[in-house]
C-alpha cells in the first residue's frame, strides 16, 4: 500500500516543543500562563485591526461565547450559513436559540446577501428580528463582507464571523476575523495552524475580551472566595497546548503559501480539463486556500473521482453538507438558492497540507486525470 495521502495533517515547524517544555519546567500546566498570554499577544499583531483576542478551548466554544456576548438568548433566531460545517450551527441550540439557515452564492461560496435581506425582512414581517448573524469563511474563501456588514448596519443586526477555516486570508486588505463584531478561530488538528485542540474568540475592544475571559473561566466575581453572579464556561485554553500556538505562530504564513502553492500546483495541472472547474479569488481578496477544493461536472464522475483515490490510499471529500439538509436541523426554517446542494453535490476537497510533497500532489493529479478518462471512455 502506498503511504497514505491525507487531506489536512498538522504541521510542526519546530520550536513548538520548547514551549511545551518550558510550561513544564515552569509548571504553567493550566489554562493560563505565559504561553497563553504570549500566543494571543502574537494573533493580535498577526490579525491588526485593533483586534482583542481571548485564547480558548476550541473554536466551538468560541463561537458559543460570540453568541453570549450578542446577547443571543432562549427562543432567540440566528441566522446562520448554511453550507458550513455543523460546529457553525450547533452552538445556537446550546444557548436555547434558534437557527434559521441562509444558502450561499458562487463567487465565494458563502452566504448570499441576497438571501440574507430576504431572510431578514421575513423574520422581522414575522416579529422574529433576529439577534445575530454567523457568516462563515469557508475553506477560507472570504464572505462578501461589505454586503453583509452593510445589512448589519442597516438593519442592527451583530455580525459574528466564523473564520475557523481562514486564519490568514485577507479581505480588501484586512484579515479575516477582523472583519464583524466578533471573529472565531479554530487551531484543531486539520486547521492551516493547530494546537491539537484549540480556538480564539476575536473581539473589537479589550473590555470584550475581558468579559469572553471571565465568562471563559467560571465567571467568578472578585471576592477572596468563591462566587458567582453569572453562569460561567470552562473554556480557556491550556498553557501547555498554548505552547504548540506559540511555535505555529512562527510558521503560519508559511503554511499560508505552502496551501495557496497545492492550490496553483492543481491548477495548473488541470485547468485544461472541461469537467473540472475552482473557484477563483475575487478582487482584492486573498484566501489562505485551507482545502483545495474543485467542482465537478457531475455527481457521477465526483464519485469516481473520489473512490479511486481512496483506492490509492489518498484522502478526499465531498464539500460540506449543508446545515438546511442536515437530519438534526431538517426542521429550521431555511432561505434557499440551491446552490449549496449543488456544490455539495459536485465538491470534492483534495489533500491540501502544507506538509505535502510534490510528488504527492503529482501523484493525486494523475489518479483524477485516469478517473476523468476512464469515466468519459465507458
Ligand atoms: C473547525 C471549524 C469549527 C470548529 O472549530 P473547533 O475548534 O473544531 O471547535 C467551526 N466552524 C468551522 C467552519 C470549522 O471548520
Amino acid at each position: 500500500m502506498n503511504k497514505k495521502i491525507w487531506l489536512s495533517s498538522p504541521h510542526m515547524g519546530g520550536t513548538e516543543q520548547d514551549y511545551v517544555n518550558e510550561a513544564f519546567e515552569t509548571n504553567w500546566i493550566a489554562p493560563l500562563g505565559p504561553n497563553v498570554n504570549e500566543f494571543e499577544n502574537k494573533l493580535e499583531q498577526y490579525l491588526g485591526n485593533d483586534s482583542n483576542i481571548a485564547a480558548l478551548a476550541s473554536g466551538t466554544s468560541a463561537i458559543h461565547l460570540a453568541l453570549v456576548l450578542a446577547g443571543v438568548g432562549l427562543g432567540d433566531e440566528v441566522l446562520c450559513q448554511s453550507f458550513t460545517f455543523s460546529a457553525s450551527a450547533n452552538p445556537i441550540t446550546y444557548q436555547g436559540a434558534i437557527p434559521v439557515f441562509v444558502d450561499s452564492e458562487y463567487d465565494t461560496w458563502n452566504m448570499c446577501p441576497i438571501l440574507l435581506e430576504n431572510a431578514i425582512k421575513d423574520r422581522i414581517q414575522k416579529k422574529k428580528k433576529p439577534k445575530a448573524i454567523i457568516v462563515v469563511h469557508l475553506y477560507g474563501m472570504p464572505a462578501k463582507m461589505d454586503e453583509i456588514n452593510a445589512l448589519s448596519a442597516k438593519y442592527e443586526i451583530q455580525v459574528i464571523e466564523d473564520a475557523a477555516e481562514a486564519l490568514g486570508s485577507v479581505y480588501k486588505g484586512s484579515k479575516c476575523a477582523t472583519l464583524a463584531d466578533y471573529g472565531v478561530l479554530s487551531f484543531n488538528g486539520n486547521k492551516i495552524i493547530t494546537t491539537s485542540g484549540g480556538g480564539a474568540l476575536v473581539c473589537k475592544s479589550l473590555k470584550q475580551k475581558q468579559v469572553a475571559i471571565f465568562l471563559a473561566t467560571q465567571a467568578r466575581d472578585d471576592a477572596p472566595h468563591y462566587q458567582h453572579s453569572k453562569i460561567g464556561y470552562n473554556y480557556r485554553m491550556s498553557n501547555v497546548v498554548a505552547g504548540i500556538g506559540r511555535g505555529q505562530m512562527e510558521v503560519l504564513q508559511d503554511h499560508v503559501d505552502a496551501r495557496r502553492a497545492n492550490f496553483d500546483f492543481y491548477k495548473l495541472e488541470l485547468n485544461e480539463i472541461e469537467e473540472i472547474e475552482f473557484l477563483e479569488e475575487p478582487k482584492n481578496v486573498i484566501s489562505n486556500r485551507w482545502l483545495s477544493c474543485v467542482l465537478t461536472s457531475s455527481f457521477e464522475l465526483r464519485e469516481s473521482i473520489r473512490l479511486n483515490l481512496e483506492k490509492a490510499n489518498i484522502e478526499a471529500r465531498p464539500l460540506w453538507k449543508p446545515m438546511h439538509t442536515q437530519p438534526v436541523f431538517e426542521k429550521c426554517t431555511s432561505f434557499t438558492n440551491n446552490v449549496s446542494e449543488h456544490l455539495f453535490e459536485r465538491g470534492l476537497c483534495l489533500p491540501s497540507g502544507s506538509n505535502l510533497e510534490t510528488s504527492d500532489l503529482k501523484q493525486v493529479i494523475k489518479i483524477i486525470k485516469q478517473s476523468i478518462n476512464d469515466f468519459k471512455n465507458n
